[in-house]
């Protein structure tokens, strides 16, 4: 230990028990690991120098940004052996390049911040999650976060140009270039993008910008089922183009659950099943968008798309109706034990697929409460269940494998993916076995053991 407080400084070495406390379990509470110490180092060459130490002594690191991960994925295992390293304190913006369109910041900026300092600039940092306060940049890279304007710009492997990386041996690479074009060999940054911190440490990022939308639209969209939306969907891309930069969907049981833990959030459109919040954006300031978005939804209520629609007539009534679709995730939280999907189909199957999985569960688990909304725009939604009415929780978790097979297996019948955004962490690994192809997890451990060959980089996660 003497060694890692000469490197960071006494007061960053964290061992007493009631300090490092928070850092040893995840946001829903699932995990509660042990570690010899959290530790907090200030720069690159402090993450390299206690990596190196790390890595002579065989001492596993779990990198840790906001300590937002839904997947257990910053979560020490129960042996201890581990040391936690808490990335908060590489809290610099280094540069902002703004003919280049780019910033370059260190891994443990709050997104929060990211965004607010784009916006200072005059430009715009897409990313955005309802975790945002909370979680950190270099967290939000090293699990490809998606959130809600992945329709327009993607997910956080498209807003990346460069990395610096600190490697399992200490070794830092700076890749740090903010090139929007370079073919020369393999585009290395990706292997560490979306890797939970198994591969490297991310230390800092040049990521891109865009230009800010100076008109915007948001409007709150009653529909009679998911059809329906999967179709407004196409009729709404179709009018505003890439403009079009979210589309959640949203069921009632979501609107009355959170309402029911925070009663000051609006209910726009009470009495239906269905609904989709969309959101469009310009970066013109006199675009004709807003007439775009009511002439398009207005086609829609003609054509019993849509049954009833809002459109924000403010910032604020817009920042409302965002509000309501945030606290989706600390509702159903306050509301108790639940088992969450993060699952992905193609938009053109995501109907089929909700009513086959909302059979086979109601027969499995009567009584079942669906939680169900998240990014349809993109193929993803959070297919959460809670536990019915008067059971107890530990009776409905204990069915949590049953519900997971479930959805899985459709899932993957139906060409989608089991983890959408949040990872795999050390949730997923079984359905990893059981989904992915022999030969996908053949390569990737044959990465795991050329990059970080003594397993000392978040071991037991992933893969
Ligand atoms: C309320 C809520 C809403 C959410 N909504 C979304 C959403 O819409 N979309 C979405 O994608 N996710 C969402 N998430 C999940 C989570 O916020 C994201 O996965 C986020 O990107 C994690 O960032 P973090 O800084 O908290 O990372 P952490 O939880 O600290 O870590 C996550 C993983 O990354 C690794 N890691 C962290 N920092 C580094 C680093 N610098 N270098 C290498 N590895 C590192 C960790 O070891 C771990 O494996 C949500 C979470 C919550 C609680």
């Amino acid at each position: 230990m003497s060694s890692l407080q000469a490197i960071v400084g006494d007061l960053n070495v964290i061992t007493a028990a009631a300090d490092v406390a928070p850092y040893l379990t995840d946001w829903r509470e699932r995990y509660r690991g042990e570690a010899r110490a959290v530790v907090k180092p200030g720069s690159t060459a402090e993450v390299a120098a206690v990596a190196r130490v790390c890595a002579e002594h065989g001492v596993p690191i779990v990198p840790q940004g906001g300590n937002t991960s839904l997947c257990g994925g910053a979560t020490p295992h129960a042996d201890g052996d581990e040391i936690v390293m808490q990335l908060s304190r590489l809290n610099r913006v280094r540069d902002i390049d703004t003919e280049n369109a780019t910033m370059t910041v260190e891994a443990g900026v709050p997104l929060a911040a990211v965004q607010h300092a784009a916006a200072e600039a005059g430009l715009l940092f897409p990313l955005s999650l309802a975790a945002e306060g909370t979680c950190a940049i270099g967290g939000n890279l090293s699990t490809n976060a998606g959130g809600t304007a992945v329709l327009r710009y993607g997910n956080a492997r498209d807003l990346v140009l460069g990395l610096e990386i600190v490697l399992a041996d200490g070794r830092v690479w700076d890749g740090l270039r903010g090139l929007r074009k370079d073919n020369t060999g393999y585009d290395l940054k990706q292997l560490f993008l979306g890797s939970e911190g198994t591969l490297g440490i991310i230390t800092a990022a040049v990521l891109k910008l865009f230009p800010r939308p100076r008109t915007s639209a948001t409007a709150w969209v009653a529909v009679e089922g998911v059809a329906a939306a999967v179709r407004l969907l196409g009729v709404v891309h179709q009018a505003l183009g890439d403009r079009l930069t979210g589309f959640e969907l949203i069921s009632a049981d979501c609107v009355a659950l959170t309402r029911a833990h925070f009663p000051a959030l609006p209910d726009p459109l009470p009495g239906h099943e269905w609904y989709v919040l969309l959101q469009a954006d310009d970066a013109s300031a006199n675009s004709p968008l807003l007439a775009q978005v009511e002439s398009a939804l207005s086609n829609c209520l003609s054509d019993e798309l849509a049954r009833d629609v809002v459109i924000a007539q403010s910032e604020t009534q817009a920042a409302d109706l965002w509000n309501l679709r945030e606290h989706i995730p600390e509702a159903q939280k306050r509301e108790g034990p639940n088992i969450k999907h993060d699952i992905s189909v193609p938009v053109s199957r995501m109907t089929a697929f909700l009513s086959r999985s909302k059979d086979a569960l109601d027969a499995e688990l009567p009584g079942v409460r669906y939680v169900v909304f998240g990014h349809l725009g993109d193929g993803n939604l959070h297919y959460n269940l809670s536990a019915p009415a008067g059971s107890t929780g530990s009776t409905f978790l204990d069915q949590s494998s049953r519900a997971n097979r479930i959805v899985y297996d459709l899932v993957a019948s139906f060409g989608g993916s089991f983890s959408a955004e949040h990872g795999v962490g050390q949730m997923k690994r079984a359905e990893m076995e059981r989904y992915k192809m022999p030969i996908e997890l053949e390569l990737m451990r044959r990465l795991k053991q050329a990059l970080d060959p003594h397993g000392i980089l978040n071991p037991g996660k992933v893969v």
